[in-house]
Formats: C-alpha cells, structure tokens, sequence
C-alpha cells in the first residue's frame, strides 16, 4: 500500500482558480512518480463562497478542511465583494478558517533565487543569498483583538497578547531556526507598547530553552529599515500578527515579485498552505498569473504536512531549473527571460521537470 494523503482544495477567487489547478498539475506528477497518492477534496471560501452559499466560510470548508491532512489554498477576494460588511467579505473567511484550524504560526520564506538577482528593486549584492524565514503569528493581535468598533467620530482596535500565544509562536520559530542557522530576530514595539514588552520578555524565557540560538531583538521600524538595507543579516524573523503581514511584504520583493513566495499556516492541526500574494483581479482570467509562488506552497505543504521532503526538494529543484532556463511569467519578464510563459506553461515545464 502506498502512502494516501488527504488533500483540501480551495481555489478561491481572482488567479485562485489559475494557480492551483497548475500546483495541482505538479503534485499529480510527483505522486505519480514517486508512490504516494493524493486524495482531493475541493471546498469553497471567500468570494466563491459568498457567490454560492452566501457566506464567506460555510461550515462544510471548515469540516472539511479539519478532515484534511493539509489544505491547499490559492487567494481570495475581490472588487465584486469589496462593499459588503465587513463579516461577509472575503477576507473575514480567511481570517474565520485560520483560527478555526487554529493555524497560529505563518511561516513565510523570503529567498532570492541566484537567477532572479536583476529582478529585485534592490542591488544584486544586496540581495544575492538571501535566505529569510518570517515567523508570524497569525491568530492573535490586533486583527482579532476585542474590544473593537467603528463609531461615527472615532474607531478603535486592540492589539492583545497573552504569554500563552507568544510562547507557542516563539517555540515555533526556535524549532525553525534550529534547523537553520541558528539565529532569530525577534521584531516589536517594545519602547511604545506594553504588548510588546511581554512579548519581549517571553521570548527571551522561550530562548533560554534554546541555548544554541541567538535571539537579538529589533523595533518594527528599525526591521522595516534594516530589510531594505542590509536584508542578509537576518535568518529568522519572530515576530506578531501585524507586524509580520508588513514586513513579509516587504521582504517578498527582495525576491522581486511577489508571485514567487510561499507560506504555510501551522499550528495546532491541518496546517493551510498558500501563496503570499492576493487574488490578483487586475490579472485574473488572462492566463498570465504567475503560478510559482503556489507551487512552492504545494512544496511546503508536501515537507512540513506530509512529510515527502525528497518530493518537495523535488518541486524546489524544478523551481530552480526552470529559473535558469529562462522561463517566466510576465511579472518577471524583463529579468533574464528566455521565453515568456503562460501560467499553464509554467506549469507543465515544472511538472515535466518533477519526473526527471
Ligand atoms: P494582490 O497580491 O492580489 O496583487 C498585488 C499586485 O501583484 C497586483 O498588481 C497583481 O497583479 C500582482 N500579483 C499578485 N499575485 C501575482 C501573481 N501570482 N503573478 C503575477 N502578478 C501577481 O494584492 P491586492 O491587489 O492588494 O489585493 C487584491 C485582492 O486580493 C483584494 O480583494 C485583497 O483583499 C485580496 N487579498 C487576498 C489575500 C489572500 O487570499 N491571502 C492576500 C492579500 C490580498
């Protein structure tokens, strides 16, 4: 008997549909050729959600989705949406499936690949070798925080943490940097907000646990500076909810276009796996999104859901490969290409790379 995985689908709204229809192509590849087999199971959320079920997240995704051994997920979102209340957008089912899975840890890999050092904003030898893995919390913070309220002459929010949820995020990125090399920046607020003076002192008691890791400490802004300064200097960066969804937007252009990067959302159970990049409705339906970022997420998924690192390596080489080759989408187009790829392309010559 082979190995059998249960995988949650959902495609979502926008370039959704386009880039994981191309990480599905891949991973069928890869289990065709390498004796496991992924069982699919397509569910719905956001936009798709709301145009079929009226809601944003149907009780079916959330079942479905715990039933999973990983979920696969592309973006959300969109103008049609844009103007309904806020817990009936697209985004709130987002934010809904992640603290239902309980996905606290978002882990999102800045690389710059060695063939794309022309396409980042930055010069080559600022970027050439970098290697950044953000380490976000990713269901607490200020986006969850309660009180909160829009009121006709003021609107407030609150940025909450408790020690429990510093402690398990840190312990994910203590975990990841021991695999790594070895150092992490923990980044926050800690000179102006007091949630940030328990994250610090937290995490400096996480540390103590791993001896072997050095654990600076950075102020966001300085974070956001130093990034675009020197970005080689970091490995890990630990930090909140906020903070990280800015400064891994930020550190994804490094790469050059945030059509390339990945993420994972671990936690507490079916950990989701998807892109950076939003839905793209300025592109969607045109053929031309760049898939790469959600096959990479399909890699992720297959080593840190799954446990099939060599299939993963597998993806990630391919990825490399097709880079050198010159292949791109039209988001990186004016970097070295070779050939200008449709999203499918790209699909099929990383496919047809996976079972070599
Ligand atoms: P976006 O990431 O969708 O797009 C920003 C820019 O990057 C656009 O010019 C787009 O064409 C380009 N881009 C993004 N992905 C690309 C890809 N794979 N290949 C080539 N180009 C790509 O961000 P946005 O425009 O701010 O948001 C659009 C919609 O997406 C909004 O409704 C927003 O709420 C939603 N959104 C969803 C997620 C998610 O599902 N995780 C994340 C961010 C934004």
């Amino acid at each position: 008997m082979g190995r059998n995985y249960k995988i949650g689908v959902i495609k979502g709204d926008g370039i959704g549909p386009e880039i994981v229809d191309e990480a599905v192509k891949v991973l069928d590849a890869l289990s065709a050729n390498m004796g496991f087999n992924l069982e699919y199971k397509e569910m719905l959320l956001g936009g798709a959600a709301i145009d079929e079920t009226g809601v944003p997240l149907p009780q079916e995704t959330i079942q479905g989705a715990k039933q999973c051994d990983a979920v696969l997920f592309g973006a959300i979102g969109g103008p049609k949406w844009d103007n309904l209340e806020r817990h009936l957008r697209p985004e709130s089912g987002l934010l809904g499936i992640r603290k239902e899975m309980g996905t606290f840890a978002n882990l999102r890999p800045a690389i710059v690949y060695d063939e794309l050092v022309n396409a980042s904003t930055l010069k080559p030898n600022v970027v050439k070798g970098v290697d950044i893995m953000v380490v976000r919390e990713l269901t607490g913070g200020i986006y969850f925080g309660q009180p909160r309220e829009l009121l006709e002459d003021r609107a407030y929010n609150t940025m909450i943490y408790t020690k429990e949820e510093v402690i398990r995020i840190a312990k994910v990125a203590f975990e990841i940097a021991m695999k790594r090399d070895k150092r992490i920046c923990s980044v926050d607020k800690a000179n102006v907000l007091e949630v940030s003076q328990l994250w610090r002192e937290t995490v400096e008691e996480v540390a103590k646990d791993y001896p072997e890791v050095e654990l600076t400490h950075m102020y966001v802004d300085n974070a956001a500076m130093q990034l675009i300064r020197e970005p080689k200097q970091f490995d890990v960066i630990l930090t909140g909810n906020i903070f990280g969804d800015i400064l891994s937007d930020a550190a994804s252009m490094l790469s050059g276009s945030i059509g390339l990067l990945p993420s994972a959302s671990t936690g507490l159970g079916v950990g989701i796996y998807e892109p950076i990049h939003g839905s793209a409705p300025d592109i969607a339906g045109q053929g031309i999104a760049n898939p790469l970022a959600t096959i990479s997420s399909a890699s992720m998924m297959l080593r840190y859901a799954l446990g099939e690192n060599e299939a993963a390596d597998k993806i990630d080489e391919a990825i490399k490969k097709s880079l050198a080759k010159g292949y791109r989408t039209g988001d990186l187009s004016a970097y070295d290409a070779v050939e200008i790829c449709s999203c499918s392309e790209i699909g099929d010559i990383i496919a047809n790379y996976v079972c070599r």
